[in-house]
């Protein structure tokens, strides 16, 4: 699917999430299903969290007992394949990356997409982030609907009138 779409089939999301229980506090989710040379992921964890490994090319794990969810992964990789999960309840949240020009307001209400770009419910902007050094890539914070926790992947506001 991923071939042929661009588009990862559930098995590998679910594939690159954690149990509920290592859920209930944030984690990072890495979607990288390529064997590309890249490392800033790992390179920039402060608790080496990620590994990549034999090489350079290898995709990279998170060791989620290790993982502290701080988020300095999510803006540092080039390729946004990286967010931050965490489940509570009937409720899921996300720290994003983001670098469209769309400004998010804290509070509104914006569409879920999900990774074929499609609207499959409602996401409440819980907070937004700016970070000196990375001036295009801003990290959101959303509440979805636990029931997406494996489809959600990004926000697009809503138009109204
Ligand atoms: S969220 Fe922080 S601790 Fe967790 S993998 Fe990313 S950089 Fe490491
Ligand atoms: S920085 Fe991003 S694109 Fe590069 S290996 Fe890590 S997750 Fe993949």
């Amino acid at each position: 699917m991923l071939n042929s779409t661009g588009v990862p089939d559930k098995d590998q999301v679910v594939s690159r999430f954690f149990d509920e229980k290592i859920l209930s506090s944030y984690k990072a989710i890495i979607e990288c299903y390529e064997d590309i040379p890249c490392n800033p992921c790992a390179t920039s964890c402060p608790v080496s969290a990620i590994t990549i490994a034999p090489d350079i090319h290898a995709q990279p794990v998170v060791d989620p007992s290790v993982c502290t969810g701080c988020s300095i992964c999510v803006t540092s990789c080039p390729g946004l394949a990286i967010m931050l999960a965490t489940v509570k309840k009937d409720k899921a949240r996300f720290k994003i990356p983001y670098e469209m020009n769309e400004s998010f307001e804290k509070g509104t209400e914006v569409h879920a997409i999900n990774r074929s770009g499609e609207i499959i419910g409602v996401a409440k902007v819980l907070n937004v982030s700016n970070y000196p050094h990375q001036l295009k890539t801003r990290l959101i914070t959303v509440e979805v609907d636990a029931s997406l926790l494996h489809d959600f992947i990004t926000i697009r506001g809503i138009q109204h009138g």
